[in-house]
């Protein structure tokens, strides 16, 4: 309605000084790091051209909202009572649902293509964007084909409806279902790093096993079935645990759903196995060992997620200093915000090329690329989700009081920032796991370094910080207490390297004397004199914005 002639004179209500909305936001042909990372790592240009327009636009970004506004809500019971144990969601998570998988989210690294997780991991970036809630049941749906290679008979039943790049959340049986999701459900009460702690029984039925205990976390409850961990005779055991029997519903009773700080689009649930019915997926007593194979592909994912959370909050914060002015003076010509927002993007840009070039190790041949692949994916998933909680809170505060506004989407990225880092191993389980592949596997440590030296020579503080590697590893020092400080070191080497290589030489400059230096600020926007922090801010400005 206009404003009556007497409202309008008072202009209590101008609007000034607020940026326009974003519209629809191109995130591939507007992010120059992400096309030269992605094209680095082997990826698919095209199709990622595609999905980053498709999924930027205003009509998804507020598909993203409404996800994370109207939460999943459980359905226990039909009207007569009857057991549902149903989840009911948004229309929003439906729909970013289906342009997810229908995009190949899921499928493409097994379709064959070349490049297929380099592709699939700069989806995984894209779609983090966006709403990160999604990325969790498509995730495990990726994740747990490899895992299923443990059986021919369930591989060939299950793999191709979890590839089908078809969304059908109906709850039927999979026979009745063109396309398929899954889930994984590892964490009991009494231990999720320590899954060998699982008290869930499973005992012979048949060709089958009956399944009863209780398991404390299970996102995505409403998936087609859920690779389980169980104490069988032979001892620890993994499962196929169908939500759907060609009789009807399995005897899975989800007891009610997480109220979590964020990942508010997702279900995450506590559920019961009431004897329900599961085929063994592997050995009896190899649980751990299968289950491994999907844990390995969902931590690619949660590697790269923060990098994508961290482009988005970044992304934000360069449209609103773009378009914001104190003191008569736009934000982003401020030298203060200008030294904020470039070391910024250093922590980004260094995220974003290390997940990539981790995912091309998934795409690559033979032993070597699995040492490097799992060593790297270790690294990536510490250092990335460690940096991700303050280079958001720092966008946040970017925005001024805005950022703290659910009208932006600066507090679901807070939200978000620290559950990476949590699930699919937690920070010191990560910082562990690097210890134990530099021990164990040593084709995987030689891989790693020589990777490193590719850019040996090419910044003499990169070249300390390779001698200082070298040292410690000579020294044997692997003591457990030690385990964040190595992996610490070990990735930030590698982000190095890659810069070095694949960056502009400003940004592979400020981060050598920024991240690799001794004296790093204990927060941001301490950038020493003498680095082009223009130059740094220009390569992170969404174009086209
Ligand atoms: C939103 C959400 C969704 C989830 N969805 C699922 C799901 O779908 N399926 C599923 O199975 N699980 C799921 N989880 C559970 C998640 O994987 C676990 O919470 C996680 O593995 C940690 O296990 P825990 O909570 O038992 O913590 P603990 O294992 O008790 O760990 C607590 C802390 O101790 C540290 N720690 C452990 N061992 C050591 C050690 N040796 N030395 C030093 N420190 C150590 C850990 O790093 C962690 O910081 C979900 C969790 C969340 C928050």
């Amino acid at each position: 309605m206009p404003d009556s002639p007497a409202s309008a004179s008072l202009g209590t209500h101008d609007v000034t000084n607020q940026p326009a909305p974003r519209g629809d936001l191109d995130l591939w042909a507007g992010d120059a790091a992400l096309r030269a990372h992605a094209r680095a790592a082997g990826a698919d240009a095209a199709l990622l051209g595609d999905f980053g327009a498709a999924i930027g636009t205003a009509e998804m970004r507020a598909a993203g909202r409404d996800a994370n506004r109207h939460l999943p809500e459980f359905v226990p019971f039909d009207a007569a009572g009857r057991r549902l144990d149903e989840v009911r969601f948004h229309p929003a998570y439906h729909d970013l649902m289906r342009a997810g998988i229908g995009a190949g989210y899921a499928a493409l690294p097994w379709e064959g293509a070349a490049g297929g997780h380099a592709t699939h991991a700069a989806m995984v970036y894209l779609m983090s964007q966006v709403e990160p809630g999604v990325c969790c049941p498509m995730t495990m749906t990726y994740a747990a084909v490899p895992a299923l290679r443990a059986d021919p008979a369930l591989l060939a039943d299950w793999v191709p409806r979890l590839t089908a790049r078809l969304y059908d959340p109906a709850a039927r049986p999979l026979a009745a279902k063109g396309g398929a999701t899954m889930g994984m459900a590892m964490t009991e009460k009494q231990g999720g790093s320590d899954v060998r702690a699982n008290t869930t029984t499973a005992v012979p039925d048949g060709d089958h096993y009956r399944l009863t205990g209780h398991k404390w976390f299970c996102s995505a409850p409403m998936s087609d079935g859920f690779l389980t961990l169980a104490q069988a005779t032979g001892g620890l055991t993994c499962f196929l645990v169908p939500r759907w029997l060609d009789e009807g519903r399995n005897a899975i009773h989800i007891q009610r759903l997480k109220d979590k700080l964020g990942n508010r689009a997702n279900a995450s649930a506590e559920i019961e196995y009431h004897g329900a019915l599961g085929y063994r997926l592997g050995d009896e007593g190899a649980g751990v060992r299968t289950i491994l194979e999907m844990v390995h592909h969902t931590r690619l994912d949660t590697a790269m997620a923060p990098a994508g959370l961290m482009r988005a909050a970044l992304a934000e914060a360069h449209h609103w200093a773009r378009h914001r002015s104190a003191f008569q003076k736009r934000l982003i010509d401020q030298p203060l915000m200008r030294a904020v927002l470039a070391d910024l993007a250093l922590d980004w840009e260094g995220a974003l090329a290390l997940g990539m070039h981790v995912a091309r190790a998934f795409d690559g041949q033979g032993a070597e690329a699995r040492a490097f692949a799992r060593l790297g994916v270790a690294l990536a998933k510490f250092l990335s989700n460690k940096l991700c909680p303050g280079v958001v809170y720092e966008a946040m505060e970017a925005m001024g009081g805005m950022g703290y506004v659910e009208d932006t989407p600066l507090p679901m990225l807070y939200r978000e920032a620290p559950l990476n880092s949590i699930w699919e191993g937690s920070g010191n389980v990560m910082a562990l796991d690097v210890l134990r592949a530099i021990a164990r596997e040593p084709a995987a440590l030689e891989v790693l370094i020589a990777e490193m030296k590719l850019a040996a020579g090419a910044d003499t503080r990169f070249d300390r910080h390779l001698e200082r590697i070298g040292w410690r590893i000579a020294e044997k020092r692997f003591s457990e207490a030690d385990a964040r400080q190595i992996a610490m070191e070990l990735a930030l080497g590698l982000q190095g390297s890659l810069l070095l290589r694949h960056s502009p030489g400003y940004v592979a400059d400020a981060f050598c004397a920024t991240r690799l230096e001794d004296g790093i600020g204990l927060a941001f926007g301490l950038l020493p004199d003498g680095l082009d922090e223009q130059a740094i801010v220009d390569r992170a400005r969404p174009k086209l914005d």
